[in-house]
């Protein structure tokens, strides 16, 4: 099993029950559905199969949804797609209309009041730029400044200006109730701008009463960038969106900016997911790149929780193949790395609380006696959590009576969650661990398992006790 997560995205050329299942197979851990292109009925019949397959292949699979954000995108076209030419004119009105190569329309048209004549517009992730020549209130006169194609509905980004847009849309309401009544376990929000945001979402979800659903805070403009560590304080994760970041900032800052997000993230003990291009390539070609194949290595080696596909996998023609060429890539880079060295860099003095220091203790330990496997039984999935966070070489297998708890730990990096059924004491627990992890990995006369809980079950409510056991 490898450490490293991978998000799989859902679309048109994935969405058959049997490809999940290869996918899932291959080893995607969490699915993925965009509601900037999903419907819900669409997300509906990808979650319900996904539920299915995971029950049937006996694996922890988890779900997330993300939500379309403040986003704008041009209107419809005639024909979906129209070729826009260097040196041509094009407007963008407020009205509704379906464009063309001479005029189209925006999602949001309030927007046109604040774009500023000089101002540059980027089309369709960012393959045709526009200059703004004239802008009466009403209509946005544009020169076009390279050839290239733009698609009903692409994406329209103005990098230079910020936009008073409210952020959760009543689509993004409904996706979050949608996503609530589904009980999926991690929302991704798209085009945060700063921890308010993120605050508005958490009070729908208390109003939602959902104290399950992670919230993963999209990281892809400029004003996120700027507010990133409150951001990380509102989030149970990050998700570094490389895709519209390298349209708002200049790609060749993404390198470091996603070095710097990643640590920040682990610093403050929250999920990181790189995500975007990492095997773009793939969507059309059955083999990747060898510079994506050290961009998933890197990612890995810079102790990232999970590595995501997106179109690859959404409208790729080798959707499978992707998922097994990125397992590969995370096995053999997890194999050449020194867990000792990690945990020596992780560097930490500072802990007083007993359940985390016990969980660096039982890290520490698995890896002198080089452990197969931590196991840990978790009511809250914290301490599967703070286990993970200090990267053991052993695997983590996080057992818990509560389904909810279990598909919460899926994206957690070397966690492998288990339900069990519950247990009334201590050595049941311990009994229970060694029974569960020869469940799902091979155990031999001689190997080591580490077992950690609470002692005595009924009574302590955090994580106090260590064990080691040798397996006879
Ligand atoms: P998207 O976000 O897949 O919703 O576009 C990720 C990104 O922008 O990189
Ligand atoms: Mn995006």
């Amino acid at each position: 099993m490898n450490k490293t997560k991978m998000i799989a995205t859902i679309g048109p050329s994935s969405k058959e029950e049997n490809t999940i299942r290869e996918i899932i197979k291959a080893g995607a851990d969490v699915i993925r559905i965009n509601m900037s292109h999903a419907s819900t009925d669409f997300a509906r019949d990808i979650i319900l199969k996904t539920r299915k397959i995971s029950n049937e292949l006996k694996t922890e699979v988890g779900i997330m949804i993300d939500t379309r954000g403040p986003e704008i995108r041009i209107g419809n076209l005639a024909n979906g797609v129209v070729k826009l030419v260097k040196g041509n004119k094009i407007r963008i009105i407020s009205n509704v209309i379906v464009g063309d190569q001479n005029m189209i329309s925006i999602t949001v048209p309030a927007i046109v009041n604040h774009i500023n004549v000089g101002d540059r517009i980027l089309l369709n992730d960012g393959s045709v730029e526009l200059k703004v020549v004239a802008n009466d209130n009403e209509t946005v006169i544009c020169d076009i400044l390279n050839d290239g194609f733009i698609t009903s509905n692409c994406s329209l980004n103005v990098p230079d200006a910020s936009f008073n847009i409210k952020f959760l849309s009543n689509y993004d309401k409904d996706t979050i109730r949608f996503a609530s009544e589904m009980e999926v376990d991690f929302l991704a929000l798209s085009l945060v701008n700063s921890h308010l945001d993120v605050l508005d979402v958490n009070d729908l979800l208390i109003e939602l009463n959902d104290s399950h659903i992670q919230i993963i805070s999209k990281i892809e403009n400029k004003s996120a960038i700027d507010n990133i560590k409150e951001i990380i304080k509102m989030s149970d994760g990050i998700m570094i969106s490389r895709g519209d970041l390298g349209i708002e900032i200049e790609v060749e800052k993404i390198p470091s900016l996603q070095k710097k997000i990643s640590r920040l993230t682990k610093e403050q003990e929250k999920i990181a997911i790189v995500a975007t291009e990492m095997l773009a390539s793939m969507q059309n070609s059955p083999t990747p790149t060898r510079a994506e194949v050290s961009d998933v290595a890197n990612a890995v080696i810079d102790g990232t929780d999970a590595v995501m596909l997106s179109s690859e996998t959404a409208i790729g023609n080798y959707p499978v193949e992707t998922v097994s060429t990125m397992n590969r890539i995370i096995d053999a880079i997890e194999k050449e790395m020194d867990y000792n060295d990690i945990l020596l860099d992780i560097k930490r003095t500072d802990i007083e609380d007993i359940s985390k220091a016990i969980s660096y203790s039982c890290v520490d330990c698995a890896n002198r006696v080089n452990a197969k496997a931590i196991v840990c039984s978790t009511m809250s999935g914290q301490t599967a959590k703070d286990i993970s966070n200090f990267r053991p070489s052993s695997t983590v297998i996080a057992i818990s009576p509560d389904v909810k708890v279990v598909r919460s730990l899926v994206l957690n990096y070397g966690i492998l969650p288990l339900f069990v059924p519950m247990v009334s004491s201590t050595d049941e627990m311990v009994n229970l661990s060694l029974v569960s992890a020869s469940k799902v990995i091979e155990l031999n006369t001689k190997d080591k398992v580490i077992i950690v809980g609470s002692f005595p079950l009924s009574d302590v409510k955090y994580t106090n006790f260590m064990k080691i056991e040798e397996i006879k």
